[in-house]
């Protein structure tokens, strides 16, 4: 079987789909692994490396695509490769599902069985293919990294001869993955740190990291069974912003990691509640890429609004593309590893597994993904 990696192409993208140490577990599995030559140069592995762990390396992109098997991304392809794949070809990659239904459809038509790794079920089983978490757990850290650099003040106490700094106020707002890893990193830095979300189950996830869980009572909110934050009515969103405005001005960095599966960000940081922060405070938006949750954020830039810097740096992943690389690597790694039929050497893909079940979003020429058809809740 033969597995193709692509360079990526999206401008800024650091990322390799493919680390030279997840190419060598390929190859031992039997596999026949060929990349793009200058696949690894944004995250730091040469070509060489790739070929010492067994892998060919190309120049001649068309080719690669065409003669695959299997071709494993980082970002969805560009619509103009589809043609190029072969009719039954595996691909896996994040494909932003609900956002590129026409992608999905020319992958569909195409006869392509493609696997959005941002679908991968949020089971134990699957916990070490989630894309989603192994990137988020990385833009937390980043963000809080982003926010140290453009705050006016140090995060931790320091008691001097010239007196005494106090420790940052940090606010996080939305506590999955990302946020989880916001409250450690800020911690570690030394900074006071609050937090919220609306999912109660948070709360002792928020203090069993020395973090203060700030309580807003909406009445109901929950999760689905997938642990993902429902959307909340306007009614409890006003409610919420409301509650969050005095915090937000008692702070000095707010970072936002809001999301509701499948569905834009709520704005959660209004124009009055930036009105409310004092010049030289910081609020970060990891949500930008899903339209952000912070009113006015820029995509990708940093703006200056009243003294606040309000940074909407996207993709804060491939700011760091060598842990990135390797994590996501590791966990299309697994993927393939879990569906590995090593007497036929072949990746089989098994549609009624609840793993492939989740995430195939085409097959047989057809959409096939539930999640797709129904709009998330
Ligand atoms: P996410 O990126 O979808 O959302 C981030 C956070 O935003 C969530 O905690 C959500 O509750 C919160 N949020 C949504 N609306 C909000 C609002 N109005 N105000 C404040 N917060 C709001 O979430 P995620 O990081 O992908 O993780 C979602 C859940 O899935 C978490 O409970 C996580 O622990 C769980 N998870 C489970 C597994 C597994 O079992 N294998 C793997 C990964 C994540």
């Amino acid at each position: 079987m033969k597995i193709s990696v692509p360079k990526e192409t999206h401008p800024g993208e650091t990322r390799a789909p493919l680390t030279p140490d997840s190419a060598a577990k390929l190859v031992k599995l039997g596999a026949q692994v060929e990349v793009e030559a200058g696949i690894g140069a944004g995250a730091g592995f040469a070509d060489a490396a790739y070929t010492a762990a067994g892998a060919t390396v190309t120049n001649d992109r068309k080719a690669l695509l065409s003669s695959a098997d299997m071709v494993l991304r980082v970002r969805k392809p560009p619509v103009e490769e589809i043609a190029l794949l072969k009719s039954g070809c595996i691909h896996a990659s994040l494909l932003d599902p609900f956002n590129e239904k026409e992608l999905i459809q020319k992958l569909a038509e195409r006869g392509v069985s493609a696997i959005s790794m941002e679908l991968i079920p949020r089971t134990t089983r699957a916990q070490k293919m989630d894309v989603l978490s192994s990137q988020a757990n990385l833009g937390g850290y980043e963000a809080v990294i982003l926010a140290a650099r453009y705050a006016n003040k140090i995060f931790p106490m320091m008691t001097t001869a010239a007196g005494t700094i106090l420790p940052a106020k940090v606010f996080i707002i939305g506590v999955g993955v990302a946020g989880l890893q916001a409250i450690a990193t800020a911690k570690r830095l030394g900074a006071k740190v609050t937090a919220y979300d609306t999912r109660p189950v948070v709360e002792e996830q928020v203090k069993s990291l020395g973090a203060q869980f700030f309580k807003i009572d909406l009445g109901e909110t929950g999760q689905t069974k997938d642990g993902y934050a429902r959307a909340l009515t306007e009614e409890q969103v006003q409610k919420q912003r409301d509650a969050m405005k005095k915090t937000c001005g008692d702070s000095d960095v707010v970072i936002t990691a809001a999301q509701v599966f499948g569905r834009r960000a709520p704005i959660l940081v209004t124009a009055e509640m930036l009105n409310a922060m004092k010049p030289g405070s910081v609020v970060v938006d990891l949500a930008v890429e899903n339209g952000g949750n912070v009113e006015g954020v820029v995509y990708d830039q940093v703006t200056d609004r009243n003294g606040v810097k309000i940074a909407g740096i996207a993709n804060l992943p491939a700011r760091v593309p060598l842990h990135a690389s390797q994590v996501y690597s590791a966990n299309l790694t697994s993927l393939i590893e879990e569906f590995w039929d090593k007497q036929n050497i072949n990746f089989v893909l098994k549609p009624d597994d609840e793993i492939i079940k989740g995430c195939l979003v085409t097959y047989g020429g057809k959409i096939v993904n539930e999640k797709l058809a129904a709009k998330p809740n």
